[in-house]
């Protein structure tokens, strides 16, 4: 743990914060080195005439995406977003408000694409794009996560996460790019993972799993990889693979194809669900990063895509894979339409492994030892992307049904955190969006602050000692605060983790 860094002690109920001014000003992550930056594409530095640049891509950005523009028009400063989000409750930054973040942009975009703002630029309260308000920029809109959490309760549906979103795009074509995530973009290109992991890396860590399990359980769970001609492709996060407690859901979701009997494979070249390229609103890197999975899936012949517990992940393949790479119906390119022929139609393509698994449950292709689970009193975190971002199965609301009836499968004792802090309205984590560097620490600490309060409460009144959750940032970022709040990082934990805890592989368990 940082040592200045000092937890805000836990409330009971949701108090409004009083109003700190500036108190995250200085907290900003790191800017990407030259080498980062072109290796995506982007301007090595700052540009000479970013300024114009700047502006440029913004007008660009203004014609594309209608819902920004009516994001810049529409907010009436109800105020209603403002003390929603996770980074202002834990800060108290007035500027981590949501819609003061949006105002960030909507004072540059009236001093330039509206009327009243060039004849009247202070009566508007429109702002030339000065190098102050572009640091401004820099630093707080790399303090949302983009959770989505703040449009919620918008009455006109305003989407700060487009907003940032935008921003990051603006950010990048002048050469102000993000460290975190476009290190890991680029990794991705040169190596096919975030972690930066190479196959021969990963071929040895998913033989020791199977050396692993044997011992546990007797049986010969497979961890297969590039297998031409499997039935599925399984798409994880790369923390899957070696993580704590990340891997304790890969290890469920081996033993759930192995008691289905379904065969499936991992690949070594799009060994990443995630894909940061959200994270920056820049739809070349989104798409660049999507088409992996559609060549592994043609190169091995797979009948079904499956995806891993990743939250973002999730979102992009529900949400975009369809129109990215043909995953779904949507684009028509020629390979598109390849796969689309490819894909087993009987199918949801993609698939999450909680719809797989859960179709299993239902079907009684699984048996379980629910006392596995015990020891633990379990809760369930919403993760952001999961919850505002995506659905599962066929009923409205399935993205919150599913895990949850997967849990009461394998587990006897479960308890819901408070409603206001479940569901659509489920706070981030405090690490998502590509705030999971350690540069931004402090901030991830106090932005994990409402869920652990919600996680204290039924701590104290329910004895929960296990918050699962379906999202590799989500994990990695709970494993990392969880210590600040006085709890054990082993208190997070992913829901095929207890999958693997309770499921029955065979005669000789
Ligand atoms: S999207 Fe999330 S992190 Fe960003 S302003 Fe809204 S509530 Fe805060
Ligand atoms: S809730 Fe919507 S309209 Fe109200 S201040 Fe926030 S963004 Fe503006």
């Amino acid at each position: 743990m940082a040592e200045t860094v000092v937890a805000p002690p836990l409330r009971v109920i949701p108090i409004i914060p009083e109003l700190k001014p500036d108190a995250m000003k200085d907290v900003r992550s790191f800017v990407a080195n030259e080498k980062i930056q072109t290796a995506i594409g982007f301007p090595g530095q700052l540009v000479d005439d970013w300024h114009d640049r700047a502006i440029g891509k913004m007008g660009e950005l203004l014609e594309k995406y209608r819902s920004l523009k009516v994001y810049m028009d529409a907010c009436v400063h109800c105020g209603a977003c403002s003390d929603k989000c996770h980074y202002f409750i834990g800060t108290q930054d007035p500027k981590n408000m949501p819609v003061a973040r949006q105002d960030l942009m909507r004072s540059v975009y009236r001093r330039y694409f509206t009327v009243a703002g060039k004849l009247f630029p202070k009566l508007v309260g429109a702002r030339d794009l000065t190098r102050d308000v572009l640091d401004e920029w820099y630093t707080y809109f790399n303090q949302c996560s983009e959770c989505r959490r703040c449009s919620v309760f918008c009455p006109y549906g305003i989407d700060t996460a487009e907003v940032t979103m935008a921003a990051r795009e603006i950010l990048d074509s002048v050469g102000y790019g993000q460290k975190y995530t476009n290190e890991i973009i680029g990794k991705v290109h040169s190596i096919g993972n975030n972690l930066g992991l190479p196959a021969p890396a990963l071929i040895d860590t998913l033989q020791g799993l199977e050396e692993d399990v044997k011992e546990d359980t007797g049986v010969d769970v497979r961890f297969p990889i590039d297998v031409q001609g499997a039935e599925v492709l399984l798409i994880t996060p790369s923390a899957d693979f070696f993580a704590e407690p990340h891997i304790d859901s890969l290890i469920g979701y081996a033993k759930v194809f192995h008691a289905a009997g379904i065969s499936w494979t991992l690949s070594s070249k799009a060994s990443e669900a995630g894909n940061f390229g959200l994270f920056i609103g820049n739809y070349d890197q989104l798409r660049k990063i999507a088409l992996r999975i559609r060549e592994v899936a043609l190169e091995l012949g797979v009948k079904r895509i499956i995806v891993g517990e990743c939250g973002h992940a999730w979102r992009v393949a529900y949400s975009f894979w369809n129109t990215l790479t043909g995953i779904g119906a949507g684009a028509d390119d020629p390979f598109a339409l390849q796969l689309q022929r490819q894909l087993d139609g009987r199918y949801r393509q993609p698939t999450h492994i909680c719809e797989f698994t859960w179709d299993l449950i239902e079907r009684g292709a699984l048996r379980f030892d629910k006392s596995a689970n015990d020891p633990y009193v379990v809760t369930f975190h919403d993760s952001c992307n999961v919850a505002r971002g995506s659905r599962m199965g066929d009923l409205m609301g399935g993205q919150f049904e599913i895990p949850r009836n997967i849990i009461r499968a394998v587990a006897n004792h479960f308890v819901e955190m408070a409603d206001h802090t479940t569901r659509e309205k489920t706070f981030c984590c405090g690490g998502g969006g590509g705030l999971l560097t350690d540069d931004l620490i402090d901030l991830r600490v106090k932005g994990a602050l409402p869920r652990m309060e919600a996680l204290q409460e039924v701590a104290q009144s329910h004895g929960v000692n296990f918050m699962a959750t379906i999202c590799a940032i989500c994990k990695a970022q709970f494993s990392k605060v969880l210590p600040y709040y006085n709890f054990d990082r082993r208190v997070v934990g992913g829901v095929h983790q207890l999958v693997s805890n309770a499921i029955l592989l065979g005669p000789t368990q």
